[in-house]
Order: C-alpha cells, then structure tokens, then sequence
C-alpha cells in the first residue's frame, strides 16, 4: 500500500483526536474513510502500460495497483456490515446456486458496495467481468481487492475517455468467453456491444440497467423495435427512486461539496435543477443546513411538489445572477449552458448530481479566452478575461460518486434490486419475458420496505414488527412468517423472489415516476 503525505497526514489527525477523546473504535473507522477517498498514489504510469498479477499468478485484470488488496479488502468488510439485504440473500441463496452458469458483463461504479454485489453474484454462481461506468468513482483499493480475488476488473480512478471505452472493451472482447448478462449503469457499457459486437445478443438472456439515463436509452431502442433481449429497468423500481435516489443524494450532496470546496452552507443562495428524487434529496439537505433553496423543474407536478415543500420555484435565468451554488439533478442534458456560466457571479460553485456529464455544458468553457486552473483533486477554476471565476466540480460529472462517499445502506437496497433482477431474468422460462423494458413491480419494493423496517426494529413484538408480518403475508407466494420467527424478513423475501414465476411480470410503465407513486 503507498500512501502519500496527504493521507498520513489525515490518519495523524484522526489519530491524536481520537487519543484524546479514548475513543478507538472511532479512530478505527474514519482511519479507512479517510484513508478511501485520498488515493495520493505518485506512480502517474497509466495502470494500461503495466503487467500486473494477483497473488495467484492471475493477470487477467487492469487496475491502478495490485498492492492495495488489503486495504480494499477492509472497505470491503466494512461495506458488508451495512448491505444486510445482500449478505442476507447470499448467505441463503448460495447453496442453491440460482446463477450457475451466468456470465455477467458489468459496468458500474466500482465501490466497496458494488464489490459486494458483486461478490454476492459469484457465490450465486455466476462468472463477472466488470468496468467503471465513470471515470472518477472507482475505488482503486476495492478493484484491487477484487483483482485479488480472481475478479476481472479493469477500472481506475481517473481515467481518460479513451481509458473508459477501452477497458469496456477488454471486458466484453475477450477470448472463451461471452456474456450471457449484462447489468448496466448508465448504458454505455449495452451501446457498446450494440455497436461493436451486436452478434453477442444471440447469447444474451437480458439488460439490468441501473440508472434513468441508461433506460431511456432502453426506451429508445424499444420504440425503434431494435431492443433484442429482454431489460429490467431497476431505476424506476420503488427500491431505487425511495432509496437511492433520495436519501443517498441526501446524504451525500453536503458531503461532496463540502470535502471539495469547503464552502459554509447556511444562507447560500443554492439553485437546484430538477425536483425529482435526487433534486428532493439536495433540497431538503441543503434547507436544513440553511441555506436559501430555489428550484426549476419541467413537470408540473414535481414544480408544485417544491413549492408545497416550502421552495422558491424560478427559472434559471431569474437567479442565475445572484446564486452561489448551482446543482444540476435533471437526467437532462444541456441545462446549465453557457449563456448562464457566463453570467455566473464570480466564485459560484457549478456541479451536477445527474448521470451523465452533459447536464452541464461543459464543452463550452474549452475556449480560447478561458483560463482552467485545476485548484485541487475533482475542482477547477474556470476563469474569465475579466478576472471573474467559476468552481467547476467534477467537470460537470456526478459530485457524489467522484467526490464524496455514498451512504452503504441505501445501495446495499439498490444492489439486492439488481441481484434479484439478474436472477429472474436469467432464470425466466423462455417466453415469459419479450424483447421490452420490465419494471419490478411495486409489491417487490414492499418487500424492502418491510426489510428496511425490521433493521431499524429493535423489538420483535412492537408495533413495527407486526406491521412487517402484515405486509409481508399479503404478498402472494410469500408464507407468512411470525413474529416468533427471529430470523430476518428479508432473507425470506429475497430467497423465495427468484422461485415465483409470477413475481416480476409487471408490464412497462411508461409514465413519469411523478404519477407512478
Ligand atoms: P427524476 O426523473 O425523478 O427527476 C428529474 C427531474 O428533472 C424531473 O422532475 C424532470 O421534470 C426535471 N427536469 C428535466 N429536465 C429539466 C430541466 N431542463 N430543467 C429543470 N428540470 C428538469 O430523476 P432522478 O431520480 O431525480 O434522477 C436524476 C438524475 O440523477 C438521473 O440522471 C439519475 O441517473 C441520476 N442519479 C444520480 C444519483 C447520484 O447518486 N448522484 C442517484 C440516482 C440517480
């Protein structure tokens, strides 16, 4: 493990803090926060131009460091205590093996949390190959740890654009081995194949996209009648939209902004593009730091939903002038164009919570008579003739995953949702499932929520608990557990998902999440 000045640094902080206080378990956690996000390695070799092995002999992998397995493997642990849905289904649905012979490509953030799914997907029986799907959000330490345990990974943190396709590529064009699965966030990873080696579909038994750029894509390729396998859209699931979405942008939008500007938030001036999940999520975070909260949206609905929630609906160009912070959460593209970055005042903080990097037109600052000053990791100054400058975080990628961390739990909901996902689609008689986008249906998420509730119960008999028995007995093809069974609702739940064939039929629902819920 190399560590940099930076990060002893923070590890001495923490540590005469926590001397102080005696309070070691503390110390022990933030060491590996902190240690996780300040990957100050100096060796600047592309991870492409080295020869790298894990303690096995195996190189079929490209990441930045092999010798960062350790450490990885403790983010790892440490994941796992917060993803009780996860474990839950792995430790029961190992011995039956539901994904034996799955061969699944995939393309997500590569975190502890994703480790975990995917580590989850192995004991299942399936084979996985995986790349990022942005350039900023992998954990070196974690691909490492999984390159160490025999996964083929090929992911860094910073990697160029040519970096992203290439190491897409060595996952999917590989010699004596073809995926049968796919599981996508974002879609790059499925118009990658579409485009280059459209024959694998022949193979392919379904797409589990993961996010709301990545099933539009879907979308699109239904309505052109050029989808040919069958694509769970986990996005729109009520797991992911109530979750994910949500509390983990809630949670993560100070964190991200914060590690990477410093700022103070209380009575900023903040604009935040979009009031859905992830534009809810920012809000109320940002109000209840106190800061001065205004919102645009497109949809009716969502526009009243931020007025009825107490905030000042604009148009972007009414406030654009005075703002502090501007957070774009559309899934849109071209939001914040450059008409407005130039009228930005000088010092206002520009990021995007959305998917793609498109929110924000960041191609337009690449201009002669801008001056890019990189002023730290993630953060750029972008400086006009004038002298005025904006903070650009991320270069218009999503703040959180490349500068934050994300809370485990919420992800531990989102990434059962995709296990189980895989599972049926994988084990779906032919016939059951068209070449068409799938929602889960609403009656899964209820299973989560009564999940979700039982970790957070701490008396068996209460109130709570009954309630979970009742959700859970109205579930048809779910027996009935008592309160008396101690064991957890969701490793029922998540066992018996895969056995219903009934259970994820649910047809498309074409309409905005507004209406769906
Ligand atoms: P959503 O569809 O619920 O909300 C998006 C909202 O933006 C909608 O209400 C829409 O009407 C509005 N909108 C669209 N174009 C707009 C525009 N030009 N101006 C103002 N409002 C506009 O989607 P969501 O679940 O909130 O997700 C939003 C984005 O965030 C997606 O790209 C999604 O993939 C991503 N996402 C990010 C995270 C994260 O951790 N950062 C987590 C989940 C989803």
């Amino acid at each position: 493990m190399i560590w940099g000045k930076e990060k002893i640094m923070s590890v001495i902080a923490f540590k005469d803090f926590c001397v102080a206080t005696h309070n070691t378990p503390v110390y022990v956690c933030l060491f590996f926060l902190a240690a996780s996000y300040t990957d100050s390695s100096d060796d600047e070799t592309s991870p492409r131009d080295k020869q790298q092995k894990n303690s096995k002999g195996n190189g079929d992998f490209c990441i930045k460091n092999i010798k960062q397995a350790d450490f990885g493997r403790r983010e790892i642990e440490i994941a796992e205590q917060e993803m009780p849905a996860l474990m839950a289904l792995r430790k029961r649905a190992q011995g039956e093996k539901p994904l034996a012979g799955a061969k699944v490509v995939g393309c997500t953030h590569i975190t502890a949390q994703t480790a975990v799914l995917m580590e989850t997907l192995s004991a299942l029986g399936a084979q996985c190959r995986w790349a990022a799907c942005n350039i900023y959000s992998t954990q070196n330490e974690v691909a490492a740890a999984l390159a160490e345990g025999g996964f083929s990974v090929f992911a860094w943190k910073g990697e160029s654009e040519d970096d992203f396709w290439w190491c897409i590529d060595r996952c999917v064009n590989v010699e004596g081995w073809q995926p049968n699965m796919i599981l996508d966030d974002g879609g790059d990873l499925t118009h990658w194949i579409y485009k280059k080696y459209p024959n694998m579909f022949k193979k392919i038994k379904g797409i589990v996209e993961e996010s709301v750029t990545g099933v539009h894509r879907l979308y699109q390729l239904s309505k052109a009648g050029k989808l040919c396998v069958p694509a769970m859209n986990v996005n729109d699931s009520v797991t992911k939209q109530k979750f994910d979405n949500l509390y983990c942008c809630r949670e993560s939008i100070l964190d991200g902004l914060k590690r990477t500007t410093d700022v103070m938030f209380g009575g900023k001036q903040v604009v935040v593009c979009g009031y859905g999940e992830v534009g809810k999520g920012c809000c109320a975070a940002l109000k209840a730091m106190g800061s001065i909260v205004y919102v645009t949206e497109i949809d009716p609905i969502c526009a009243l939903q931020a007025c009825m929630d107490g905030f000042r609906l604009v148009k972007l160009n009414e406030v654009i002038r005075q703002v502090d912070i501007v957070i774009t959460c559309t899934g849109n593209k071209n939001v914040v164009v450059r008409e407005y970055l130039d009228r930005m005042k000088n010092g206002c903080i520009v990021c995007n919570m959305g998917h793609s990097n498109t929110e924000i037109d960041v191609a337009s600052l690449r201009t002669p008579e801008l001056t890019w000053e990189r002023v730290r990791s993630q953060v750029d100054h972008v400086i006009w003739p004038d002298g005025k400058r904006i903070v650009l975080l991320a270069e218009g990628r999503l703040l959180n995953l490349s500068c934050s961390t994300v809370p485990t739990f919420v992800l531990s909901i989102t990434a059962t949702t995709q296990a189980l996902a895989l599972i049926e689609l994988y084990n779906a008689p032919e016939g059951r499932y068209k070449q068409d986008v799938y929602l889960l249906p609403k009656k899964m998420g209820k299973i989560f929520f009564a999940g979700g509730l039982r970790t957070f119960c701490t008396n068996s008999t209460d109130n709570t608990a009954s309630l979970i028995c009742s959700v859970q007995s109205r579930l048809p093809g779910l027996a009935y557990h008592s309160q008396q069974n101690k064991s957890c609702v969701s490793v029922h739940t998540c066992v018996r998902a895969y056995s219903l064939p009934h259970f994820l039929t649910s047809p498309l629902v074409h309409e905005s999440r507004a209406h769906t819920w």
